[in-house]
């Protein structure tokens, strides 16, 4: 299986792998063999799997898409890759990604941009491109993505894959490098919700070495998220978000995602009118918010402790400037700016409190239709973003454009809730669209069933 995947990453043109390591992911397999001979498997043992480049790794570098951390090499492993190296998982590499995790096209990546494996003129979708774009060309069985506000479901909606979000804390963000803390989370893309499933089961649960890392006392217990996939879905409430389905929404896509929602009609389930009401603002919110935390996570990378360090300065403060000047991509800058603006004293109030104030709103939406004495649906559903996968460059020097791009997937993150993106089959030019299911905290279960009987 390991030399099969190998073989195919050498030959493919996509952009997707920054780090392949034959003799080191052959010799895991030779492990992986011995372990299967004595008897002592898991399910995954033997499977391959590569991971986003945000997680660090001792044997591959870590390099999060940046210039900053090029040869950078972790002296530990991300808990996440320790999980599936105990299960046995044989890791393939390390794949390419927007810089530190943000985007939505893979374009900011300091070693290049992904091509889609539809389209090759395609964006692959972002953060996790290079993992979208791995499972869709069937590089790679399964990998790992980050979502802090879309980077999951997005590039999974773009390459016509399966992916998921789980709760916010469900996964441990050690060793996971950091761009805004109180919205990362680590999940599993893949083909199949099952395949998901499967490989939620070995990368979830707590960790005492993160501190959001959610205690079995706050609900964070080891669950076998494959307990509920084949039961039926009579009966389940479909909640199906106004602000959804409005302006900005491309045909293709609505017809698409309305198609998924008449299919799980058929299959039992009913479909409810809901309001989220405060959508929009999801996109002020978010982008005030994450580039905050951004501003405040990249400070480490001073040319001291980690990576890159610009080689002639005058002094120290010289160095500084030098080395994040020349470490640092147009995006990550834009974002380090934004951030230290809205928490400066004198805009903190107007800005990043107002955010916060706006977020636990959105969240507040979620509640009412969910969970609230009044809670109307199960799920709620809707498309993962407005348009399918955009050409490549389309919207590379229009920042804002690609953040407009976010409005179905940032207030899930926003909230916490898990979210997923399944395929439901194709818009303009042929390329995926994606169906977004999004369930109440902790409900991953439900949601990779209510995905799996879809497929
Ligand atoms: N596109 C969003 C951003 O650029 C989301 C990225 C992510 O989830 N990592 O911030």
């Amino acid at each position: 299986l390991a030399t099969h995947f190998l073989d195919r990453i050498e030959k493919s043109d996509l952009n997707a792998f920054l780090h392949v390591d034959r003799a080191l992911t052959l010799a895991q397999a030779a492990e992986a063999d011995a372990r299967i001979a004595a008897g002592t498997a898991t399910p995954l043992t033997g499977v391959p799997i590569a991971h986003k480049d945000i997680f660090v790794t001792r044997d591959w570098r870590s390099t999060a898409g940046s210039k900053m951390l090029a040869n950078y090499v972790s002296p530990f492993d991300a808990t996440v890759v320790e999980k599936f190296r105990a299960a046995g998982m044989v890791t393939l590499g390390k794949l390419n990604c927007d810089e530190f995790a943000m985007g939505s096209a893979n374009e900011n990546s300091a070693f290049g941009a992904v091509k889609n494996p539809w389209d090759k003129n395609a964006v692959p979708g972002g953060s996790s491109g290079g993992s979208a774009a791995a499972v869709a060309a069937r590089l790679a069985p399964a990998v790992t993505g980050t979502d802090t506000g879309g980077s999951i479901r997005q590039p999974a909606a773009f390459c016509g894959i399966t992916g998921i979000k789980p709760t916010y804390g469900r996964v441990s963000r050690f060793g996971m490098i950091a761009f805004a803390s109180s919205l990362d989370q680590g999940g599993p893309m893949a083909q199949t919700a099952e395949d998901c499933a499967l490989l939620l089961n070995a990368m979830a649960g707590f960790d005492e070495r993160d501190s959001t890392s959610l205690t079995p006392e706050m609900g964070g217990i080891d669950e076998d998220y494959t307990r509920e996939l084949g039961q039926p879905l009579a009966g389940l409430r479909i909640g199906v978000p106004k602000e959804y389905f409005g302006e900005g929404l491309a045909k293709d896509v609505e017809d698409a995602v309305r198609a998924a929602l008449a299919k799980y009609v058929e299959m039992g389930a009913t479909l409810v009118d809901i309001s989220l009401p405060n959508t929009a603002l999801s996109i002020p919110a978010y982008y005030m918010i994450a580039p905050a935390e951004a501003s405040s996570n990249l400070s480490r990378f001073d040319g001291v402790r980690y990576g890159h360090r610009a080689s002639e300065y005058k002094d120290l403060s010289d160095m500084y400037r030098k080395t994040r000047a020349e470490g640092f991509g147009a995006e990550v800058k834009r974002r380090i700016m934004v951030g230290t603006y809205v928490l400066c004293h004198g805009y903190y109030d107007a800005y990043y409190l107002k955010a916060q104030k706006i977020r636990r709103l959105i969240a507040q939406d979620f509640e009412a239709v969910l969970n609230g004495p009044n809670a109307v649906c199960d799920v709620i559903m809707g498309p993962v973003a407005p348009t399918v996968a955009w050409d490549l460059g389309d919207k590379s020097d229009d920042p804002v454009a690609a953040y407009l791009a976010d409005i179905y997937t940032l207030s899930t993150s926003l909230a916490g809730l898990p979210g997923m993106s399944i395929p439901v089959g194709f818009g303009a030019k042929n390329r995926p669209v994606g169906l977004q299911i999004i369930g109440k905290h902790f409900g991953e279960a439900k949601l990779l069933n209510v995905a799996h009987q879809y497929q």
